[in-house]
């Protein structure tokens, strides 16, 4: 085993960095809305034209044709150089990290070439439809339905949970186009356009106050069956690989931003007061014993990340692996910003950032989603133990 970079990823690390310094956006990202969806679209063109967009791409879609350890490189100088911005809560991130990568592994020539470089230029945003109100950990029940009519799907139904999708272009859609198959037999997984007639956007307002999540609803819209991934009534295995790049690799930059969010909230214990109201809270025992905590914990999740791209190397797509990395990752985000409002107080109760006050209040709320989006940890935790620990099936 070898722990160290190669020369040539050495190298590559001083490239990205430089160019970080010289293009990072300075000023803050919008929330929500157009105007983030500019932001968002205008920053991957920037990686576009760069040279910097889809390092773990293949070149003949636009990418880079690198490994995945460029990309983690890639991500740690983002988190280094200290951005306005988070990669994961980008609009551009289902088409980036899974939708992109699910048409590589299982697209045709045609949807290859019409959405990949369009989504790496930033011409493209995409949302994920899968869950829907009876349908979130038990995704085969879905019932959305679609019924072929000439060379079309005719889609009439309801999703919920739609991150994105009031500034989507497209959509990867899951519909049950064989109702008398067993229930993960019939699925399609299709390519929606969102500007389609009979769709129906209706935005879901979080505690956090941002307005991400939409419920979609389709009435009778008209899908092309040429934009059907894979085979018709394949789309279980097709879903199942969107979700092994959601679990496994899709949260990259977010598990190596978290190390710099420890740093910052240490940086934070240094110049706030703790407990009792007289000493920094960096020296009450309990509070940098959390810190100490998670300073470990995010290096081992950088330990694990390492572990699981090397994994990756050896096979096609990622295992059920990756789902160890994503409840670990979900929980200790959410410790950390648990011990930041221990450590911030009473200043916490700032939703919105009034000199810099708000930073932590935002992502403590948005912090409960990491447990919940992509497969609750319960269901990470049924992965784990029936896939690669080998126990008996939960029934
Ligand atoms: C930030 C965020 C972004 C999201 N974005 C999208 C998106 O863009 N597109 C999309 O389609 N969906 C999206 N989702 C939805 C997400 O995939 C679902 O919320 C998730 O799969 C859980 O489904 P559910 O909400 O229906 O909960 P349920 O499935 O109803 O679960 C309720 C509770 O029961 C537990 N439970 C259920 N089944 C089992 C079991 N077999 N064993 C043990 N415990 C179980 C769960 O762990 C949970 O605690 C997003 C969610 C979040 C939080």
């Amino acid at each position: 085993m070898n722990l160290d970079f190669t020369p040539d990823e050495d190298a590559f690390r001083v490239r990205a960095r430089t160019w970080l310094a010289d293009n990072l956006p300075t000023h803050e990202r919008p929330p929500q809305g157009q105007a983030m969806r500019e932001f968002d679209v205008a920053w991957q063109r920037t990686l576009f034209d760069g040279g910097w967009a889809g390092i773990n791409w293949p070149v003949e879609f636009g990418g880079q044709g690198l490994s995945d350890i460029q990309q983690m490189i890639w991500y740690e100088e983002f988190a280094r150089a200290d951005p306005p911005f988070t990669l994961n809560n980008s609009c551009t991130f289902v088409g980036n990290n899974h939708g992109g990568p699910t048409l590589i592994a299982c697209g045709n020539d045609d949807q290859k070439s019409v959405h990949l470089p369009a989504i790496l230029r930033g011409d493209e945003v995409w949302c994920q439809g899968f869950s829907e109100p009876g349908a979130g950990s038990d995704l085969g029940s879905l019932s959305c339905k679609a019924v072929v009519d000439g060379d079309e799907l005719v889609v009439t139904g309801q999703k919920i949970w739609t991150s994105y999708a009031d500034v989507a272009d497209f959509q990867e859609l899951l519909v049950r186009t064989d109702p008398s198959a067993p229930k993960h037999k019939g699925i399609s997984w299709v390519i929606c356009d969102m500007t389609f007639p009979g769709i129906d956007i209706r935005p879901i307002e979080t505690m956090a106050h941002t307005t991400d999540f939409a419920e979609v609803f389709y009435d009778e819209v008209r899908i092309p069956l040429a934009n059907v991934v894979g085979q018709m009534n394949e789309g279980w295995r097709v879903a199942m690989s969107t979700l092994s790049f959601e679990r496994g690799t899709a949260f990259m930059a977010d598990q190596i931003e978290l190390a710099k969010v420890v740093e910052n909230l240490i940086d934070e214990a240094r110049t706030r007061t703790g407990p009792g109201g007289k000493r920094p809270a960096i020296q009450d025992e309990e509070l940098s014993r959390r810190l100490a905590t998670c300073r470990a914990e995010v290096a081992a999740l950088r330990a694990m990340t390492i572990a699981g791209i090397s994994r990756n190397r050896r096979t096609e797509l990622p295992g059920p692996e990756g789902s160890m990395i994503r409840l670990f990752h979900g929980e200790l985000h959410q410790r950390v910003y648990r011990l930041a409002l221990d450590i911030i107080g009473a200043d916490a109760f700032r939703l919105t950032s009034i000199d810099g006050e708000g930073v932590w209040t935002g992502p403590y709320l948005q912090s409960f989603a990491y447990t919940i989006g992509g497969g609750t940890t319960d269901i990470q935790r049924n992965i784990v133990g029936e896939r690669v620990l080998g126990l008996p099936r939960v029934k």
